[in-house]
């Protein structure tokens, strides 16, 4: 087990609905240190990409997407969430269904900040269905902006998320793959070498 893969046995709950609960490191109270050396493997993985920019989707990819931003060197872009429907001209909108709170939410960044010119890493906290991270994708298709690849801390595989993106032909990298979750029972598809 890699050492993201250990805190989530050691501090990952099982709730119901397939949903894994990490707050106690990850997405309320974030440990910092855990966070260092995600920022460092991504860093790792994506070396070789000219990344310039790190998008992810408010609010619980802020906290690591800033810790890799660090990493790159590179500024951050969270997308921001939004009911209203009537934003137009200076936004990129895409429309993005919920995991978590089963509710369709706009998720916008403004056009000043995604150009063609950026190579983009997207960064989530969790990867289920694909759909924040199929946003993501819209909004760089739109901006026209290159997407380097989706980096996710917890991948749920028994979900379509990772399927749909690869589809697109995305590099998706995650640091924990988990296979089963149940009463329990964490388990995990061993890492990408
Ligand atoms: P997707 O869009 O891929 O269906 O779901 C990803 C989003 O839903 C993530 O941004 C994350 O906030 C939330 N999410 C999905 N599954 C879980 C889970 O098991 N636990 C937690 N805490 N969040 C999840």
């Amino acid at each position: 087990m890699n050492f993201l893969e250990e805190r989530i046995v050691k501090d990952g709950i099982v709730k119901e609905g397939n949903v894994l609960k990490v707050d106690s490191f990850l997405n309320h109270q974030m440990d910092i240190h855990l966070f260092e050396q995600m920022g460092e493997e991504f860093k790792r993985r994506f070396k070789d990409k000219p990344i310039n920019k790190i998008l992810t989707i408010e609010a619980s990819g802020i906290g690591i997407a800033c810790i890799v931003a660090k990493y790159f060197n590179a500024p951050v872009v969270f997308a921001k969430k939004t009911k209203s429907i009537n934003i137009e001209g200076e936004m990129y909108i895409a429309e993005v269904e919920s995991f978590t709170h089963k509710c369709k939410n706009q998720v916008i960044v403004s056009k000043k900040f995604l150009s063609p010119d950026d190579h983009v890493l997207i960064i989530d906290d969790f990867l289920a269905n694909g759909e924040a991270a199929s946003g993501a994708i819209r909004l760089l298709t739109e901006a026209g902006a290159s997407i380097a690849g989706v980096g996710i801390l917890i991948e749920k595989s028994f979900q379509p998320g990772r399927d749909k993106l690869i589809a697109q032909g995305v590099d998706v990298y995650s640091l924990a793959r988990v296979s089963r979750l149940a009463k329990g029972v964490i388990e995990f598809i061993p890492e990408e070498c």
